[in-house]
């Protein structure tokens, strides 16, 4: 039995849809479907999410909702109309949202959860209407009495394995079953919204539940790519990679599919398989727990950017025992989660991404430093720096892969500010200057895969 997950671009237009009802037709075993709000239609569109989002905004700042309810309700009355569904969905929608609206209460974050969870709610029953509509068996199913359990922690929302049991139950239900993404609720039984991107989770939670064959994720491109292809050009198609190498690959800016959403699958040996929907045939990308290695020891290269670089030195600062501890708590204190701690002898620089930086904290983490540490010298040496990360799991076994990358790095000129190798060797991840990122990347795809078309 397969679990499908159809992203935003895959259920943004009626005739998205149709091909949704084409691609679970195709196949028998495609019986539970997780599926998104709609998505953008075109490149400057704006997705439902973030309609939801400046609605619930409006009303928080107790303005008048009508204009940016409309924007919503329009958008699926059209989807509704193109589909020939009953005229009365757009109604039902509209009165969904209103009763959605009235929860607001003095707790923003759960209103804020709330109105955003629409997005994917009212879209799973509507494609399910449609499916019922085409002749075909299908039931919506409500992530509340499906056992979708998330924990109480609502700045960061997680799947908690005690609902699996009852998730399960969803392999016997008849028909199809069309699932909402992105939201689950907690034990006290409030719905709580993952992160952003976040149906890819719901979809690997319910393929780990029912112990799927394979969890499909359908979105809009043929299958992971080696490197980024608006920077370079005609990169190799990844045909199979690892479980860890994809968790790499989407922490680092690939984002065709979440880093939060394998483990589930991963830790029931589902294997995920990203294809398109609207080129199915093609076979896509496979992850699962092991491959080949040996032809090809790096699978990509994923950038990423908008990091700062907190620069900490204090003589003796190897000897001093807890220096690295308190350092991390003062970060810690400020709600701050560090990425890298490359370190010298006297010195460690703390690598942040800078969405959680303000020049307030930037000001209280330094002078906390040099009162409490004593440190010689604390400042923010890069704040504009981008982590140029090389993914394999067949690094472990090849020699001279740094060397080989560095020397691909003088090539371009620019200089290397950081080397960081975590000891698993999945990874080894290059700090530079922002606008050295995409000559280095084209630089070292044309080193690693210039004769690779398919990685298989
Ligand atoms: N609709 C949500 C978002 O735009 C979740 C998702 O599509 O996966 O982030």
């Amino acid at each position: 039995m397969k679990v499908c997950k159809f992203g935003g671009t895959s259920v943004a237009t009626a005739e998205q849809i149709k091909k949704v009802v084409d691609i679970v037709k195709s196949d028998d075993s495609r019986k539970i479907i997780v599926v998104s709000a709609p998505g953008k239609r075109f490149a400057e569109d704006e997705k439902v999410t973030d309609l939801l989002i400046t609605l619930a905004n409006v009303a928080l700042n107790n303005k008048n909702v009508e204009a940016a309810l409309e924007n919503v309700v329009t958008r699926y009355r059209l989807i509704g109309e193109e589909l020939g569904l009953d005229s009365t969905i757009a109604q039902v929608i509209e009165d969904d949202l209103r009763n959605r609206l009235a929860t607001k209460s003095n707790d923003e974050s759960l209103f804020m959860d709330t109105m955003k969870a629409a997005g994917e709610d009212n879209n799973a029953k509507l494609i399910a209407a449609y499916f019922n509509h085409v002749g075909i068996l299908a039931q919506y199913a409500c992530p509340k009495k499906a056992g979708l359990l998330v924990n109480e922690r609502p700045e960061r929302v997680q799947a908690l394995p005690e609902g699996y049991a009852q998730l399960e139950n969803l392999k016997n239900a008849e028909g199809i079953v069309v699932f909402p993404g992105f939201f689950g609720y907690t034990k006290s039984g409030t719905l709580r919204t993952f992160n952003r991107g976040g149906s890819d989770i719901t979809g690997s939670i319910v393929a780990a539940a029912v112990r799927a064959d394979l969890y499909e994720n359908f979105t809009d491109v043929d299958s992971v790519f080696a490197a980024n292809p608006k920077v370079v050009e005609n990169p190799a198609a990844i045909g199979k990679m690892t479980y860890r190498e994809m968790r790499e690959l989407s922490y680092a800016g690939f984002s065709v599919f979440h880093d939060e959403a394998l483990m589930p699958a991963f830790l029931r040996s589902v294997p995920v398989c990203i294809k398109n929907t609207n080129n199915p045939e093609a076979p896509g990308t496979m992850i699962v727990s092991e491959r080949d290695y040996s032809a090809q020891p790096v699978i990509g290269i994923a950038t990423d950017n908008g990091f700062s670089t907190l620069f900490v030195e204090k003589y003796l600062m190897n000897q001093e025992i807890g220096f690295g501890r308190r350092l991390l708590q003062i970060l810690e204190d400020e709600g701050i989660s560090f990425e890298h701690t490359p370190s010298g002898i006297d010195n460690m620089s703390v690598i942040i991404r800078n969405e959680y930086l303000t020049e307030d904290n930037r000001l209280k983490i330094i002078k906390r430093i040099e009162e409490e540490l004593h440190a010689d010298d604390v400042h923010f040496r890069e704040t504009d720096y981008s982590m140029i990360v090389l993914v394999g799991e067949g690094m472990r076994h090849a020699t001279g892969l740094t060397a080989r990358a560095a020397t691909a790095i003088a090539r371009t000129g620019s200089n290397i500010e950081m080397i960081n190798q975590g000891s698993s060797e999945v990874s080894l991840v290059f700090g530079v200057d922002k606008k050295d990122e995409d000559k280095i990347l084209r630089e070292l795809y044309t080193e690693f895969f210039q004769k690779v078309k398919v990685l298989a």
